[in-house]
């Protein structure tokens, strides 16, 4: 007979394995080359031994937004085989840099110059430098984080001189809107940004575009995504709403 907790890793492997296969499809759709675009499940709200569970399938790379809860379920599950990739994609205060340069393998959300020196400040020394992305405010939401995307070049060519950092790319929220269409239209913007960034830097690692969650994710990718951001999808409804 099977107890509630198998039956749980049943539903979390069956909702990994139809994330996978929509971003698969997604990737055929765009004519894009399968595998081109990773999964970053995000755990938020979610216990250390969900995340065991999704893991123990296969998926290695886990996004949060509150830092001490990351910080929590990181240090749970320091020992898992092969190690976990710990993202942080929620709001950084200058007070949380610290332990996001700890602890973290990759920051999405950097909007200011002063984030970025903090965690390059704060890196440990036996750690690889941090991944960080910028995170774009690419509809001009008043009350989101984000740098305004006339913004872009510039911060991105300071961050790319700091000594503990990689910049990997940049990142994304856009404001929910109906419609493949026009989700993709949104996505299209910021991924000419990362083209002109791209061109204009020439940086050797800068490589990934965070955009997508499980309500747009086939037009993120259709649009040149090459990580989404996917929790619902994956571990069920949040009890609380972030
Ligand atoms: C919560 C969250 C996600 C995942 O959203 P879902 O709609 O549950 O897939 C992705 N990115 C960020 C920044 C989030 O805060």
């Amino acid at each position: 007979m099977s107890t509630p907790e198998h039956d749980l890793s049943n539903i979390l492997r069956d909702n990994l394995l139809a994330v996978q296969a929509r971003v698969a499809s997604a990737c055929v759709a765009s004519g894009r080359v399968a595998g081109c675009v990773q999964l970053l499940a995000v755990s938020k709200t979610f216990s250390a031994d969900d995340v065991r569970q999704v893991a123990a399938c296969g998926q290695h790379d886990f996004g949060e937004n509150y830092i001490q809860e990351g910080v929590d379920k990181i240090i749970a599950l320091q020992d898992s085989q092969p190690a976990l990739v710990w993202h942080c994609i929620g709001p950084m205060q200058s007070n949380k840099t610290k332990l996001v340069a700890e602890h973290f393998d990759w920051a999405h959300t950097v909007d200011r110059l002063k984030i970025a020196q903090r965690l390059s400040d704060q890196r440990p020394a036996h750690l690889s430098p941090l991944n960080v992305c910028l995170q774009v405010n690419i509809d001009g939401g008043e009350t989101k984080s984000g740098i305004a995307s006339a913004d872009v070049l510039a911060l991105a060519a300071e961050v790319a001189k700091l000594p503990r950092l990689v910049l990997r790319g940049l990142m994304t929220i856009p404001d929910p809107v109906n419609g493949f269409d026009a989700q993709v239209a949104v996505h299209a913007k910021t991924r000419a940004l990362f083209d002109d960034v791209k061109a204009a830097l020439n940086l050797p690692h800068f490589d990934t575009l965070s955009m997508g969650m499980t309500g747009d994710l086939e037009a993120a990718v259709h649009a040149g995504s090459t990580m989404v951001r996917v929790g619902t999808a994956i571990f069920g409804g949040r009890a609380y709403p972030v």
